[in-house]
Order: structure tokens, then sequence, then C-alpha cells
């Protein structure tokens, strides 16, 4: 699959990548699309969310980025912008180097290989959950109904009327305490470290005792509670006591996606994430990256489309430029 050279290619299938493709596809650009193997796709954001709250429209869908995601990559493959989309189904990229020409060599899960001039990376991030009896399937089944939830932009109204928990010992877990009681004052508010230490300046100690914000340093073993029927109850400590709860944080930093824009010697920040310039263009030619995976972005699924769309866009328009000089010069010529 070597001898074509595909415009555009698209790598992930979440919230960033899928707003990449419609852009691209509208814009009228041929666009390539991988949006991840089943192992891929169960390891991103996009999977793991439920209804959204925070956007308008989205309150119909129980996935809410997965179900309007497919809606749209059917009516795009069903019309006349069909010829400009394909939707490699079910795989991810393993492989993304480049040729000495400047291209993208591309090197799906199944082993096919393609060549592709500019690349959109949206493989997004994952949060990182907490380990409970050396696993983090307990916690899982809860997250599922969110009664475990990870982003305050948006799920933090969960918490009203909750005896709220935060799994997490970091200074984002103490301030998402903080945030959390000065907006929706819930009935009760801890942080359990999960055995980790954790460590306050004054202020915070002092906002702690203020707010009645409670810290317990032990280790988590168990969970009690039943994700069916969307209950939680308890946290069972290593002294073998209960702490009772009915809705959690977790507040434990996150996974990084990096690896294909590392491997071409993209800048990082400090945390992993993608350092790019206000369009997306990394320090790697040709190479852009939207969604969470972009350094210095909300991680949000409306600025995951807005990075998308900056960067479907500024790769049109400097196709546009080059096709347009190249016209004016033959133009010239004769
Ligand atoms: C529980 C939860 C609830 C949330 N709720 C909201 C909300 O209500 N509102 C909101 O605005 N935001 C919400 N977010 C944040 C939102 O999910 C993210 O901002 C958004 O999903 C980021 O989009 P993305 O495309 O960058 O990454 P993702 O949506 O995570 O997509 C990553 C994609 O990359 C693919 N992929 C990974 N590796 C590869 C590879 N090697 N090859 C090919 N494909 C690959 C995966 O298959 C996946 O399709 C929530 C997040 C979580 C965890």
């Amino acid at each position: 699959m070597l001898d074509k050279i595909y415009p555009i290619a698209v790598i992930g299938g979440g919230a960033a990548g899928v707003m990449a493709v419609i852009r691209t596809v509208l814009n009228f650009d041929e666009t390539i699309f991988f949006p991840g193997s089943p192992k891929h796709k169960k390891k991103s954001r996009a999977f793991w969310v439920a209804k959204v709250e925070n956007i308008p429209g989205h309150l119909q869908y129980k996935k809410g980025i997965m179900e309007p995601n497919t809606e749209n990559l059917k009516w795009l493959s069903q019309n006349h912008f069909k010829e400009k989309l394909h939707w490699m189904k079910s795989r991810g990229v393993s492989k993304l180097e480049k040729n000495g020409q400047g291209l993208f060599i591309i090197e799906d899960s199944k082993g096919d290989s393609y060549l592709a001039k500019d690349v959109i990376l949206c493989t997004g991030v994952m949060d990182t959950q907490p380990i409970i009896n050396e696993s983090i399937d307990s916690i899982l089944p809860y997250a599922n109904v969110q009664i475990v939830d990870y982003c305050i932009r948006c799920d933090g109204h969960h918490v009203i009327n909750q005896e709220v928990t935060i799994i997490g010992h970091g200074e984002d877990a103490i301030w998402i305490s903080f945030i959390l009681h000065e907006r929706y004052s819930p009935k009760s508010m801890t942080i359990l470290t999960n055995g980790e230490e954790i460590n306050l300046s004054e202020k915070e100690k002092q906002l702690c005792h203020l707010y009645n914000i409670k810290i317990i340093t032990q280790k988590i073993i168990g969970i009690k509670g039943n994700a069916t029927k969307e209950k939680l109850e308890s946290y069972i400590l290593e002294d073998k006591t209960e702490f009772k709860t009915s809705f959690s944080f977790i507040s434990l930093g996150m996974i990084v996606y990096n690896e294909l824009a590392v491997g071409l010697g993209a800048e990082v920040d400090e945390r992993g994430f993608v350092k790019t310039d206000s369009k997306g263009l990394t320090t790697v030619d040709n190479l852009y990256v939207a969604g969470d995976l972009r350094a210095n972005t909300k991680k949000q699924i409306y600025t995951s489309w807005d990075t998308a769309v900056d960067s479907a866009d500024t790769i049109n328009s400097k196709a546009r430029r080059e096709r347009r000089e190249e016209l004016l010069k033959n133009n010239s010529r004769s």
C-alpha cells in the first residue's frame, strides 16, 4: 500500500480524532483514518465517557463521545464525501516513521503500511486508576455508572448532597477538595491517600481545618457498594474499619499516550504532553497533535474539537496555497 500517498492521516478515533476527520473530509481533503484497535479503544477516555452534561445536545447519549461520533462517521461514509474518507475500522497504528522524502510511513496494528503527507495525532490520555488490592478492577464498575468521577469540569456538580471522598495525594487532589467544597458544599469531604504521603502547606492545612476536610492516609483494601444500583457505600481500610462514602473523585494524574510522537522526536513537556504551536504543529514537520495529548489545553471534549479543527484547517490552507502557487507558476510559463 506504499504506492499511494494519502494527503492526511488521522490517528485516534475519540473526540479529537473524529472532529479532525469531519473537518478534513468536509474540506474535501482525502483522509486515511485509524480510530484504534479494540485494545486502544478500551484504554481511551472516549470509551469511558458516559453521559455528557456540559455540552449542549449530548444529554440523550449513554456514551457521550462514542455514539455521536459513530453517527457522524456513518453519515460521512454514506454521502458524496465518502470517496474522501478511508476509514480503517478497528485498526490502530503501531509504528510511525519518516522516509527520506519527509513522508510518514504508518504501520497499522495488522502489519499493513501506508504513506501520508501530514498526520494529525489524537491518541489522547487516560486517567490513572487507584490500585486497590493490587488491581484497578474494583473501582471500574463504579466509574462506569459515574459515582466515581475524574474530571471536575465535567462532573464536579455530581457531588451535591454527597459524602465525598477524593482518592489522591498530590496538590491537585487537595485543590479539587477545596474547589468542590467552595462550589457545592457537599455533606462531607475526605481525602483518602491510599497509603501515600501527603504534604500540605500551612495555608492548605488551615483551609482543610476551616472546610472540615479530613485526610486519611491508610491503604484502601476493598470497596463496598452495588454498582449496578449506582450505590457506593464505603471503602474498607487497612485496619479493617469501613469509611462511609457515597461518591468519589479520583485525582492521580494521567497516562499520556505520546509514544508515536516521541518516537519521531517531538518535544514533550515535563508531564509528557506534546508541545505544539497554536495550530497544533509539533516540533516535527507536518506532525500535528490535537485533543488531550496536546500540551497546554483544557482536557475537554470541546477543546479537543477546537484543536482538531485548527490542525485540519491549517493543513488544508497549506495544501491550497501549494496548489495555487503551482497553478500560477504553470500559467506564467505558458
Ligand atoms: C470519565 C470521564 C468523563 C468525562 N466527561 C467529560 C464531559 O462530560 N465533558 C467533557 O468535555 N469532557 C469529558 N471528559 C474528557 C474527555 O473525555 C476528553 O477530553 C476527550 O475524550 C479527549 O479526546 P481525545 O480525542 O484527545 O482522546 P480520546 O477521546 O481518549 O480518544 C483517544 C483515541 O485514540 C485512539 N488511540 C490510542 N492509541 C492509538 C494508536 N496507537 N493508534 C490509533 N488509535 C489510537 C483510541 O482508540 C481513541 O479512539 C471526560 C473524561 C473522562 C475520563
